[in-house]
């Protein structure tokens, strides 16, 4: 039974580790359109070693930004390509005010109404416990949980056989500057999304299944009421 989404312009927001990624990836794959996360291409741009990569690698394992102008040309790219016509679910993007603004100018350039931000919440204590326990696949990027996925630091992905690590920016002290970072340059960006009306908040606690039952129920033409 698969209920009909209103809208194929997407984006997550919320603190690291609220689960836009693997939030983001169901998505994709149930709305068929493809799933944009920032955070992804620059750590593709690192493992490639482009100029990219190279000036954000030290920005990244700092927990710091990666400077607007840069982020917003990358978008920029990103949204006009082929791919993303038919529509996009944006993860990471945008994390501060500035580009926030510069999406909403690009948006309208692509001539796309009916966007709709989710934002996604789940308190601060749990934040840190899901991204100790967080491990990423070197191969295919799958997000997987010490907790709850049965697997550790070095074991092959479940799906693809890759290694699983734990992402540099994932280390404790990281990611208590990655949350101060993000109440002081993110968080303001939701009352600019509330003040434009865009915005859908969804518990991010439960498991994934249930939080993207949730989010397909609000999004669709049923909860857009
Ligand atoms: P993520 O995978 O979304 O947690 O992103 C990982 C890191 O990439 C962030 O901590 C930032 O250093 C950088 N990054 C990703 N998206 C952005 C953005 N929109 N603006 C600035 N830096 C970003």
């Amino acid at each position: 039974m698969t209920e009909e989404l209103t809208t194929r312009h997407i984006l997550f927001f919320g603190p690291p580790g609220v689960g836009k990624g693997t939030q983001a990836k169901m998505l994709s794959a149930r709305v068929g359109v493809p799933h944009i996360s920032t955070g992804d291409i620059l750590r593709s741009a690192v493992a490639e070693g482009t100029p990219l990569g190279s000036r954000a690698k030290e920005i990244i394992d700092a927990g710091h930004l990666v400077p607007d102008d840069i982020m917003v040309e990358l978008v920029r790219d990103v949204l006009w390509k082929p791919e993303a016509k038919s529509g996009f679910i944006l993860d990471g993007f945008p994390r501060t005010l500035p580009q926030a603004k510069a999406l909403t100018a690009l948006l309208a350039d692509l001539h796309i109404n009916g966007f709709v931000v989710v934002e996604l919440d789940v308190d601060e204590e749990e934040l840190i416990r899901r991204l100790g326990n967080r491990l990423v696949c070197e191969n295919d990027g799958r997000i997987y949980s010490m907790e709850t996925g049965g697997v550790d630091g070095g074991s092959p992905c479940p799906d693809c056989g890759g290694r699983l690590v734990q992402r540099e920016d994932d280390r404790e002290e990281t990611v208590r500057k990655r949350l101060r970072v993000y109440h002081q340059a993110t968080a303001p960006v939701l009352e600019y999304y509330q003040s434009l009306g865009v915005l859908v908040r969804v518990d991010g606690r439960g498991t994934a299944e249930t939080v993207h039952g949730e989010i397909t129920r609000r999004l669709s033409g049923e909860a857009a009421r």
